[in-house]
């Protein structure tokens, strides 16, 4: 339990922090303060990645671990005369998920304003109106200002970012509720499989990535320049174990462990995980008795995509955390799916040894 209660406060913490895609400061500091003391070094690359090195126990491979940091959020687009603001969205969002929340706009002094989305009021709406989504570009934040003059005062302007403000909390069991667990509970599962690496014979590289949200930027730069041997990418998957969606539609349920991603995206966009880590991600929860899912996600993809392709091609998988209403404020997932992915990546990276990969893969030219 003490364990799960430290996990749950670093989620918390990495799950509050603001963070939309390209403004990654504030949950980049907690991510580095995490990891001093755990890395041989930690260092920030030049988009903003946050890279943790581990040595291994020599001669060994280069494994890049991967989860990105950045959540998806908004600039501010417009500020009318009366100090209403309007969004553009970072990222994918579903309009409807946006009106009546609250908001955040970080200010140029590094300081958050809070306010709250509205639009025109439903009485004023016309019958046909009101059965429709509101699109976003017609929801409008009000900070409670009054004039144009009076926001840009606070040091809000154009192109401000802005998240959603929204505690993390626990639900029953071991349920978790907040904004960001995607990827939040990525980086925390990655975080705590770091700290608890012992004796593996690989060099592991550790990778908080920016700019996920907005096409896989950071990871793949971070790609790149580590030019690892394998990669393994974490990220959460649709967990649709929901009423309304049929068994067969199902691509996770929260609750039975990890999803190892067998493929995702759509053509040429997406992953399809190299077959023989699969297989050695298979094994290592099998013997380590860690509870996991096949899945296949028809739409969306993740960093894996970017790491698989980097200079002569680097074999990948992606190990999915099941999520319900991914990209909203009201995320849940489960504790002990986080806990047993941070363990299937320490399990899994003490089996890459450089005798598995030339056997399996081939070696390098
Ligand atoms: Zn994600």
């Amino acid at each position: 339990m003490a364990r799960s209660d430290g996990l749950y406060d670093l989620l918390k913490r990495l799950t509050e922090a603001f963070g939309i895609s390209g403004y990654e400061d504030e949950v980049r500091g907690v991510i580095v303060e995490e990891l001093r003391g755990a890395a041989d070094k930690v260092w920030v690359d030049r988009l903003g990645n946050v890279i943790a090195y581990k040595k291994g126990s020599g001669g060994g491979l280069r494994v890049l671990w991967d989860a990105h940091m950045d959540e998806i959020g908004f600039f501010v687009r417009y500020i009318d005369d009366k100090g209403f603001i309007y969004l553009s969205p970072v990222g994918g969002w579903w309009d409807p998920i946006v009106l009546g929340q609250r908001v955040r706009i970080l200010t140029d002094s590094g300081s958050l304003v809070y306010g709250v989305v509205g639009s025109k009021p439903p009485h004023l709406l016309k019958q046909e109106e009101r059965e429709k989504v509101v699109p976003l570009d017609r929801l409008f934040v009000d900070i409670g200002a009054s004039s144009r003059e009076e926001v840009e005062k606070l040091g809000i302007h154009v192109g401000s970012p802005v998240d959603l403000d929204r505690e993390t909390i626990r639900l029953q069991g071991d349920r978790v509720t907040g904004k960001a667990m995607d990827d939040r509970a990525g980086v925390a599962a990655i975080i705590e499989a770091f700290k608890s690496l012992d004796g593996q014979e690989a060099d592991v590289y550790l990778v908080a990535a920016v700019q996920e949200e907005v096409g896989l930027k950071g990871a793949r730069v971070a790609a790149y320049s580590l030019s690892p041997d394998i990669g393994l990418a974490v990220d959460v998957t649709t967990a649709n174990d929901v009423p309304g969606a049929e068994p067969k539609e199902q691509v996770a349920r929260v609750g039975g462990g990890p999803a190892l991603t067998v493929a995702d995206g759509r053509a040429s966009s997406g992953l399809i995980t190299h077959p023989k880590l699969l297989r050695l991600l298979e094994a290592a929860a099998r013997e380590a008795g860690i509870p996991y899912q096949l899945s296949i996600l028809p739409g969306g993809t993740t960093d894996g995509a970017v790491i698989a392709l980097t200079r002569e091609g680097v074999p990948t998988a992606t190990i999915s955390i099941p999520t319900r209403y991914i990209h909203s404020p009201v995320e849940v997932l489960s504790l002990s799916d986080v806990e047993y992915t941070a363990r299937l990546l320490v399990e899994a990276t003490k089996r890459l040894t450089r005798e598995w990969y030339e056997r399996e893969i081939g070696s390098r030219h």
